[in-house]
C-alpha cells in the first residue's frame, strides 16, 4: 500500500474521495457547518505542494439520483475556497464530457471540484462502470472520506481496482484508524468506554465487543433504564426497550465473568413530560414513580463515573448521558465531556465517536480538549465493532 505522506504526486493528478457531505441552510443554501472541509484540509494541502494537482468528488445529502439545486456542491465552493486559500474550478456533472476535459487539463496546484456523486444512481449502486468512469479523472486514487468508509459505492470503494498501484489513504482516514485502533489494541490500561445514546437496541454489538476490552463501561443515556428494569428498579415513564431485558441481564452476568467494572447510574433526573418546561426532581434510579421518566444521570452517578474516567488512560466515548439538547437535561453530559478533557489534559487518549456524542462536544466547545473526534458516526461504530469496511478494505486489498 502507497502513503500519502511520503508519496510522490509531482504532476500527478490526485482524484480525493473527500466527504464533503455538510449541512446548508435551507433558504440561502450556505454552508453551516465546514467541520468535514477543515477536516480534509491537510489531505489537499499535501498534494498541492508537493507539486500534484487535485480532483476532489464527494456526495451531498440524499438526492433522488438525479440533479437538485439544494443538493448541489457548487453551494460549498466558496468555503472550499476559503479553506484552502485558493480559487476551484467546478465540474457540473461528474460524468459529464465537461468534467473529463477539465480533470485532464489540469495543471500543478489546481483543483476542480466534481458534482455530487449521488446525482447518479451509479454511486450508491457501487456501479462498476460508474467506478471506472470516475477512474478515469485521476492517476492516483485517495480515499479521505472516512463518513462513507462503510459503503461499498462507486466512489468509495469499487473505484480503488482502477488503481492497483495508486492507491492510499488520506490523512484524515488515517487518524480515524489509528485512533481506533490506539483505543483497542493498546495495552496501556484502565480503558474505559463510556456509552449512552438512546437504545440498548443500537449499542448492543458496540457493548459486547467493548466487555472483551474495557476494564469500565460506564452505561448512561435512554439505554440506562433497560439495564435498571432488568435489575429489578422502577422506573416510571423512561424509555425502556422489554425485548432487550434479557439482553442488558446477560450484560450485566458477562461484565462479571470477565472482570468489567459495569456502571450503571444510581440516580437520576426526572422530569413530568419530555419537555424543557417539565418539573424535574432527582431521585434514585431505581424508584421512579408512574408518571416521571428519567432524562439524565444525577449527581451521585457523576461523581461515581467522574474516578473512573479520570484514573484512565484510554477513554472511548459514545453517546450521550442524557436528553443533552435540551439545557434542563444537559448536565450529565456536559460533566462527562468536562472529565473526558481533564482526564485528556492528564496524558490519558481519548476518543469520542457517534453522532451525538460529538455534537455534544461540540456543544460544550470541548472538542479540542480531546484526543480525537470522529468525523464518521456509522463508520466509527462499525469499525469499533469490528467490522471491515468496503472502503478501507478496498486500499488495502
Ligand atoms: P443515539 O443516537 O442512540 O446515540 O441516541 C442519542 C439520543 O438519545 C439523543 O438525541 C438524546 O436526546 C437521547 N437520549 C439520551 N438520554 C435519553 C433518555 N434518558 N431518554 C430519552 N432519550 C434520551
Amino acid at each position: 500500500m502507497k502513503n500519502i505522506a511520503d508519496f510522490d504526486f509531482s504532476n500527478k493528478r490526485a482524484l480525493i474521495r473527500v466527504d464533503f457531505n455538510v449541512p446548508l441552510n435551507k433558504e440561502t443554501l450556505e454552508v453551516t457547518d465546514d467541520t468535514r472541509i477543515r477536516a480534509a484540509v491537510p489531505t489537499i494541502k499535501k498534494v498541492l505542494e508537493a507539486g500534484g494537482s487535485v480532483v476532489l468528488m464527494s456526495h451531498l445529502g440524499r438526492p433522488k439520483n438525479v440533479p437538485e439545486e439544494k443538493f448541489s456542491l457548487k453551494n460549498i465552493i466558496s468555503k472550499v475556497e476559503e479553506n484552502l486559500g485558493c480559487k476551484i474550478q467546478f465540474a457540473a456533472d461528474c460524468l459529464g464530457a465537461k468534467a473529463f476535459e477539465k480533470s485532464s487539463k489540469l495543471k500543478a496546484g489546481e483543483v476542480l471540484l466534481l458534482e455530487n456523486l449521488r446525482f447518479h444512481l451509479g454511486e450508491k449502486k457501487g456501479n462498476v462502470e460508474m467506478a471506472e468512469k470516475l477512474a478515469k479523472h485521476g492517476d492516483v486514487y485517495i480515499n479521505d472520506a472516512f463518513g462513507t468508509a462503510h459503503r461499498a459505492h462507486a466512489s468509495t470503494a469499487v473505484i480503488a481496482d482502477y488503481f492497483p498501484e495508486n492507491k492510499m489513504f488520506g490523512f484524515l482516514i488515517e487518524k480515524e484508524i489509528k485512533s481506533v485502533d490506539q483505543v483497542l489494541n493498546s495495552s496501556e490500561k484502565p480503558l474505559t468506554a463510556i456509552v449512552g445514546g438512546a437504545k440498548v437496541s443500537s449499542k448492543i454489538t458496540i457493548i459486547t465487543k467493548l466487555l472483551d476490552k474495557v476494564d469500565n463501561l460506564i452505561i448512561g443515556g435512554g439505554m440506562a433504564y433497560t439495564f435498571v428494569k432488568a435489575k429489578g428498579g422502577a422506573i416510571g415513564n423512561s424509555l425502556v426497550e422489554d425485548d432487550f431485558i434479557d439482553t442488558a441481564k446477560q450484560i450485566i452476568a458477562d461484565a462479571k465473568t470477565k472482570g468489567v467494572n459495569l456502571m450503571i447510574p444510581t440516580d437520576t433526573i426526572v422530569a413530568d413530560e419530555f419537555s424543557n418546561e417539565a418539573n424535574t426532581k432527582e431521585v434514585s434510579i431505581d424508584q421512579i414513580e408512574e408518571g416521571w421518566m428519567g432524562l439524565d444521570v444525577a449527581a451521585a452517578s457523576i461523581d461515581q463515573f467522574k474516578k473512573a474516567i479520570l484514573d484512565s488512560k484510554l477513554i472511548l466515548w459514545n453517546g450521550p448521558m442524557g436528553v443533552f439538547e435540551m439545557e434542563k437535561f444537559q448536565n450529565g453530559t456536559k460533566e462527562i465531556a468536562l472529565m473526558v478533557a481533564e482526564a485528556t489534559q492528564n496524558g490519558a487518549f481519548s476518543l469520542v465517536g457517534g453522532g451525538d456524542s460529538v455534537a455534544a462536544v461540540n456543544k460544550f466547545d470541548l472538542a479540542t480538549k480531546v484526543s480525537h473526534v470522529s468525523t464518521g458516526g456509522g463508520a466509527m461504530l462499525e469499525y469499533l465493532e469490528g467490522k471491515t469496511l468496503p472502503g478501507i478494505a478496498a486500499i488495502l486489498k
